[in-house]
C-alpha cells in the first residue's frame, strides 16, 4: 500500500490493473494492430455508453479537435473563439486548419466561457467557437444559440475533460453538438493515448472518418478484399490502434466506479477547502460533472506551488493562458480576467486511486503553504 503523502505526490495518474494488461496482450496475440475489429468494438461501445448513433474514434484529442474543425468547413481566413485559458492542444488544432485563434474571456468562478463573452467577441470573420469544457463542466452557450446559428458559426465542444459528464439531462456528447474527447494518460478514460468525435450526423461521420484514414474510402476490412481503393481527399493517418481501443474498451467497463470516486474525492475537498481562508474552489457543478481535476485560486500562488512542491505534494497549473504564450503572440488581445485567474491557479492532487487521507494531505500542505507566504508578505 502507498502512504497517503506518496498518493498526493502525484497531480493526476490512471488507474490501470490487470484487465488492461489482459487486454493489451490479447490484442498483441492476435496480431492485428492497428484498426480493425478492436478499435470499431470501442466505437460501438462509446455510442452505447452515450447513447448516440456514432462515434468516431482517433488517435489523440488534439487531432479530434483538428478533424472537428476540418469536418465542420473551418479554413484558412476563418476565425476561431477559443478561451485563453485551455491546454494549448486547443489552439495549436485551430492553426492546424489554417484559422485563427481569437481568445475569449472566462468567468473566474468556472473557467469557462460563457455565452455573453462569446458574443462579445464574435468578429465577421469567426466561423466556429471552440467551447472548453474545463474541469469537466458542461458549457451552456444557450443564450447564443439563437445568434450563432444566424451567423453560421459552429460549436465545437473541446470536451478533453468531460468524458462522463451531464449537461442538462443527457450525457456530454448526446446534446446534438459537435463534441470531441481526449483519452490520453490522465484523463477521466485513458486510452494510453486516443481520443474521440460525436459527429452530428451521418455526412460527417463519414467525412471525420475519411479524415481520419488517410482519405481512402474503404475501411480496412474492405480494403483486404479488393486489389485497388479509392482516395476522396485530404486524409490524416490519425486512427486509434487496436493496442489503445483495448485499453479504452478495458476503461470504459471500469468508467462507473472511476466517476463515484471522482465525484467523492471532489466533494471531500470542497469540504476540506470551505475552512480555508483565502482560497477559492473553481466551481465544476459536481452533481452533473465527472471531476477532471480539483483546481483552487490562491493568493501568491506561485510561492504556494514552490512551497507544495517542496513538501513533495504533486501541484500542476491548468493552464498557463494561450495568449501570453509566443507562438500565439499574434492574437495577443487583452484579456485581465485571465489574466487575473491566470496568476492564481493551481491544481491539486487528483486522481481516482488516491484516499480521502491523501486529500486531507494535500489540503494541509496547503494550509500551511498560504499560511507561511502570507507571514513572508506581511514580513
Ligand atoms: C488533453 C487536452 C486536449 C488534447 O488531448 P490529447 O489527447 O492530449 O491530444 C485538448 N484540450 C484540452 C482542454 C485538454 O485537456
Amino acid at each position: 500500500m502507498t502512504s497517503p503523502a506518496e498518493e498526493a505526490g502525484r497531480n493526476a495518474r490512471p488507474v490501470l490493473g490487470e484487465p488492461e494488461i489482459e487486454a493489451v496482450a490479447r490484442v498483441l496475440h492476435g496480431g492485428q494492430l492497428g484498426h480493425g475489429p478492436e478499435t470499431e468494438a470501442f466505437e460501438a461501445e462509446l455510442s452505447r455508453f452515450l447513447g448516440v448513433p456514432d462515434v468516431v474514434a482517433v488517435g489523440s484529442g488534439t487531432v479530434a479537435l483538428h478533424i472537428a474543425l476540418l469536418a465542420a468547413g473551418v479554413g484558412p481566413g476563418d476565425e476561431v473563439l477559443v478561451p485563453s485559458l485551455t491546454f494549448c492542444a486547443s489552439v495549436q488544432a485551430i492553426l492546424a486548419v489554417g484559422a485563427r485563434p481569437r481568445f475569449v474571456e472566462v468567468s473566474p468562478r468556472t473557467l469557462c466561457v460563457e455565452a455573453d463573452s462569446v458574443l462579445a467577441a464574435v468578429t465577421p470573420a469567426t466561423r466556429a467557437v471552440m467551447a472548453v469544457l474545463y474541469g469537466g463542466r458542461a458549457v451552456d452557450l444557450s443564450g447564443a444559440q439563437d445568434v450563432l446559428d444566424a451567423l453560421g458559426i459552429t460549436v465545437i465542444e473541446d470536451a478533453a475533460h468531460a468524458f462522463g459528464s451531464y449537461s442538462g439531462a443527457e450525457r456530454v456528447g448526446a446534446t446534438g453538438a459537435l463534441t470531441c474527447f481526449s483519452f490520453d494518460p490522465i484523463k477521466n478514460l485513458t486510452c494510453g493515448d486516443g481520443g474521440a468525435i460525436v459527429p452530428r450526423d451521418d455526412r460527417e461521420a463519414r467525412v471525420a472518418r475519411s479524415l481520419r484514414g488517410l482519405g481512402i474510402v474503404q475501411s480496412p476490412a474492405q480494403r483486404a478484399r479488393v486489389t485497388s481503393y479509392s482516395v476522396e481527399g485530404f486524409g490524416m493517418r490519425a486512427h486509434l490502434p487496436a493496442l489503445n481501443a483495448a485499453v479504452g474498451r478495458v476503461q470504459l467497463g471500469r468508467f462507473a466506479e472511476v466517476e463515484s470516486r471522482r465525484k467523492q474525492l471532489w466533494r471531500w475537498y470542497e469540504g476540506r477547502l470551505r475552512r480555508l481562508e483565502g482560497v477559492a474552489l473553481v466551481d465544476v457543478d459536481v452533481d452533473r460533472t465527472v471531476p477532471f481535476n480539483c483546481v483552487v485560486r490562491a493568493p501568491a500562488r506561485d510561492e504556494v506551488f514552490r512551497a507544495m512542491q517542496a513538501e513533495g505534494v504533486g501541484v500542476g497549473v491548468p493552464y498557463p493562458p494561450n495568449h501570453l504564450q509566443p507562438a500565439f503572440a499574434e492574437w495577443h488581445r487583452s484579456l485581465p480576467v485571465t489574466e487575473a485567474v491566470g496568476g492564481e491557479i493551481l491544481s491539486l492532487p487528483f486522481h481516482p486511486a488516491m484516499s480521502d487521507a491523501a486529500v486531507d494531505h494535500a489540503v494541509s500542505a496547503l494550509e500551511q503553504a498560504v499560511r507561511f507566504c502570507r507571514e513572508e508578505v506581511s514580513r
